[in-house]
């Protein structure tokens, strides 16, 4: 299995080299050389199998099969749920696939959960240690504390803006108790932290002597660990399904694709990208144009993001797999905040059974209550942004499917503003109320921020 670059530019290299540089050299995005094909699941095979199957097609000779199961059944074995990513009717013809049952209580855990493991297989066989850095304006950032906690092979340093994410939300990350996991709250807003993150990256001989490497949604392992609930959902219905997805930065709704192109989506499948008022996906695939604005704060925080890194990947796709086209069309965006995507990936654009959609403010807190009104359910802002769209689409016989990506109890404050009714954390969280909170402030400065990963770096690779 090789993996090349969405640019062009970079070799080839193999899962090991995907996932753990992240980004390619050239700047592009990393995608198989070619798609595996992959025995659809079965009705009754247990997630974590179908999860191995699927995980090993893409690291061909780089992991073995048994270690892989092995890594599965463990990083699974920490969701509340048996099923993993279970399906429930929320009305005729309508289903939820309830993705929030691992430990932080929203859809990143699915794939951090075995992302954490792999790392420390690569890297133990490869004797390296990393410096694992992430920006997160609230659940990526949780997710990875919660699955890197206690890695043997990998210290993870989060950066969050102090004072600007949700109090759960903070809570996930900071009450780990890990030694290998730093938590920095850096007095600035989610940009400032991006930014400093790509300075540190930019800094080779920085980015060299700590081992630094990313864990965003632009990193494969997290795609193809994301494919595996399309095709249990897949062998669930039997048949078309068409899934509603609450997208930011498209990882999510990308990872069906995937699944398509691997042959697990055996009764044909749509996707419907649903997303806030930070609205760029939409306009890119309703005017084949990319064009930049600033995001925007909404209810859905997770989604709130300005440039959907996921979309180069299908773009590849769209333009017959053409480096040069990709590369230029990104090259004129960077410059002039605006690029038109070449007419003929507009129409292969046209014909993949991708659509996308932007739902308001508004429009999301009225389908919380209404969705707790008919149901009795309480749904996160993001699970609503998709419920919403659900209701807009042309009823049809084909199974519709709206991905929950997180918990209510993980917002709270916007369910109560909704809704008017209290989202309690489950038992199984509730001990983090109880633990404290371990968190460095710091200036949102680079100096200071390479300081603190220095200073806290367990062993130079
Ligand atoms: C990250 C996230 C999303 C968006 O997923 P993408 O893969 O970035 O499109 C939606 N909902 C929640 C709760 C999230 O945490």
């Amino acid at each position: 299995m090789k993996y090349v670059s969405t640019r062009g530019q970079a070799a080839p290299v193999d899962f090991v080299g995907a996932c753990l540089a992240g980004l390619a050299p050239d700047g592009g995005l990393y995608v198989p050389e070619t798609y595996p094909q992959i025995a659809p699941a079965g009705p009754d095979e247990p997630y974590a199998q179908v999860a191995a199957r699927i995980l090993s097609a893409f690291a061909g000779d780089a992991i073995r099969e048994t270690d892989m199961l092995a890594m599965c059944e463990r990083a699974y074995a920490s969701f509340a749920h048996h099923s993993v990513a279970p399906l429930t009717q929320a009305g005729a013809g309508l289903w939820l696939m309830e993705l929030h049952h691992g430990p932080t209580l929203a859809f990143k855990d699915v794939a951090m959960q075995i992302i954490a493991q792999l790392y420390d297989y690569m890297l133990g066989k490869s004797g390296k240690r990393l410096s694992i850095v992430c920006a997160t304006s609230g659940d990526t950032g949780g997710a990875a504390a919660a699955a890197f906690a206690g890695a043997r092979h990998a210290d993870l340093f989060i950066l969050h803006p102090h004072e600007r994410i949700s109090p759960v939300q903070r809570l996930f990350m900071t009450t780990t108790g890990a030694s290998n996991v730093t938590n920095l709250a850096v007095d600035g807003d989610f940009d400032d932290c991006q930014a400093i993150v790509k300075s540190l990256f930019a800094d080779k001989a920085f980015a060299n002597s700590v081992g630094l490497s990313g864990v965003n949604s632009i990193n494969w392992a997290r795609i193809a660990a994301q494919s595996v609930y399309y095709a249990t959902a897949q062998a669930a219905f039997g048949r078309k399904i068409r899934f509603v997805v609450p997208s930011g930065n498209m990882g999510d709704a990308l990872a069906g694709y995937v699944a398509a192109r691997c042959g697990l989506m055996t009764g044909g499948f749509e996707i419907a990208c649903a997303v806030n008022e930070n609205d760029a996906l939409a306009r890119l695939f309703n005017t084949g144009v990319m064009s930049r604005s600033p995001a925007v704060a909404t209810p859905s925080p997770a989604m709130d993001i300005s440039v959907p890194s996921n979309f180069e990947r299908l773009l590849y796709e769209a333009t017959g797999r053409d480096g040069d086209a990709v590369r230029s069309v990104y090259d004129r965006y960077k410059q002039a905040g605006e690029a038109a995507l070449p007419e003929t990936a507009i129409g292969r654009l046209g014909c993949v059974g991708i659509t996308a959609a932007t739902v308001s403010n508004a429009d999301t807190l009225a389908e919380m209550a209404r969705f707790e009104a008919e149901t009795g359910w309480l749904i996160c802002p993001h699970t609503a942004v998709g419920t919403f769209r659900a209701r807009q689409l042309p009823r049809s016989d084909i199974a519709t499917i709206v991905l929950a990506t997180a918990a209510a109890a993980k917002f709270p404050e916007t369910v109560k503003e909704a809704t008017g009714l209290d989202a309690p954390l489950p038992h199984r969280s509730g001990a983090l109320l109880a633990r404290g909170e371990v968190f460095d402030r710091l200036p949102a400065d680079l100096s200071a921020i390479r300081g603190a990963i220095e200073a806290k770096t367990h062993t130079v690779p």
